[in-house]
């Protein structure tokens, strides 16, 4: 077993909450070490224009502004560290927390630990769409990253929020149709985002509508889908299958020791705070906000909870 390393401030996570923190942090002189998890800049990696965050008077695509966030936390000496944490135990005043898998995982005490581990996609859970998508037949959750691969063809998404809107946008300026299969009468989506995909030629919206599967051995070949009021199933040729169905809070290995809600979201134990129910250890950003979840208020909540672990340090006479 190697020997735990001591640290003030561990931030887990790497998007606009935990590079805010970090930057907080830094500045503060609380030495922050923070772990970039499974995926280097979060959910902005797949976004492409960020036109509605402060500052960028002509927008800015998601993985540059990541790549700002970083830098700028890199600037006031963030130790930026890839690893995945694994477990953690914070029964005590120190917060115990192991990096990485096996026999020997890297075990860090630090004296505050800042959350913001984000939230992933979530799928529909079908047999067909799991097994194609984990197999890269055609079956995706983040157009950006994957629509390239079907430029020309015929496409469905699933989902009727603002993000199945920004997509279904997207993958029109590469696809030669795009289908949105949307579950209930109308959309979730504000209604800029709505008039965006009503008035794109290429884009079809099918209401009341439900996957049945999605059809093909190796590859996406087709989806069967049912309108929810006559039952009357189809299906439609398509190469690809993207889903934008929302999110799920990265929280599972906290649950033992963070209150969490039934969804997984951590529970703000303070309002106007980033408290959790431990001392010691804060939220911040889409890991325990269902409500706002922008990258605004991400980072706005990343700087509340490096301003929480700097003053409860301060408490203890530990900063
Ligand atoms: P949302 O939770 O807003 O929407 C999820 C959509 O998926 C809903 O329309 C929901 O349908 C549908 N859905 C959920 N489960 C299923 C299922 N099993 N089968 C079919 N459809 C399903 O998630 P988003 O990711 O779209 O957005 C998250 C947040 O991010 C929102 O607050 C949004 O405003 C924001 N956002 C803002 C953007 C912007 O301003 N540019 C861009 C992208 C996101 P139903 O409506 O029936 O529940």
């Amino acid at each position: 077993m190697s020997t735990p390393e001591n640290i003030n401030c561990l931030i887990i996570g790497s998007g606009p909450a935990g590079f805010t923190a970090a930057i907080y942090a830094a500045r503060a002189d609380m030495k922050p070490v923070l772990y970039q998890g499974g995926q280097p800049g979060g959910q902005l990696m797949e976004t492409t224009e960020v036109d509605n965050f402060p500052g960028y008077a002509e927008g800015v695509n998601g993985p540059q502004m990541m790549m700002d966030l970083e830098a700028q936390a890199k600037r006031f000496d963030t130790d930026v560290r890839s690893g995945w944490i694994t477990k953690v135990d914070f029964s005590g005043d120190v917060k115990k927390v192991f990096v990485g898998d096996g026999d020997n995982p890297h075990e860090i005490h630090a004296n505050t630990v800042i959350i913001s581990t984000g939230a992933s996609a979530k799928w529909l859970g079908l047999e067909s769409e799991i097994r194609l998508r984990d197999i890269g037949g055609g079956v995706s959750a983040c157009a950006v990253c994957d629509g390239f691969f079907y430029r020309g063809q015929d496409v469905v998404i699933v989902g009727a929020g603002d993000s199945a809107c920004e997509e279904a946008s997207y993958l029109a300026k590469l696809c030669r149709n795009v289908t949105m299969l949307v579950r209930r009468d109308e959309m979730r989506a504000s209604k800029a985002m709505q008039n965006r995909v009503k008035s794109i030629e290429n884009i079809k919206i099918l209401y009341n509508t439900e996957t049945v599967e999605v059809l093909g051995a190796e590859g996406v070949e087709g989806v069967r889908y049912r309108n929810n009021i006559t039952n009357e199933e189809a299906d439609l040729a398509v190469t690809g299958f993207f889903v934008a169905i929302g999110h799920t809070p990265n929280t599972a290995v906290f649950k033992d020791w963070i209150d969490l809600d039934e969804q997984g979201y951590i529970i703000q134990s303070k309002p106007g705070s980033s408290y959790t129910n431990v001392e010691g250890v804060f939220w911040s950003g889409d890991c325990a906000d269902k409500v706002y979840r922008q990258a605004v208020t991400a980072a706005g909540s990343g700087c509340m909870a490096a301003l929480d672990a700097e003053r409860y340090l301060a408490a203890k006479g530990m900063h």
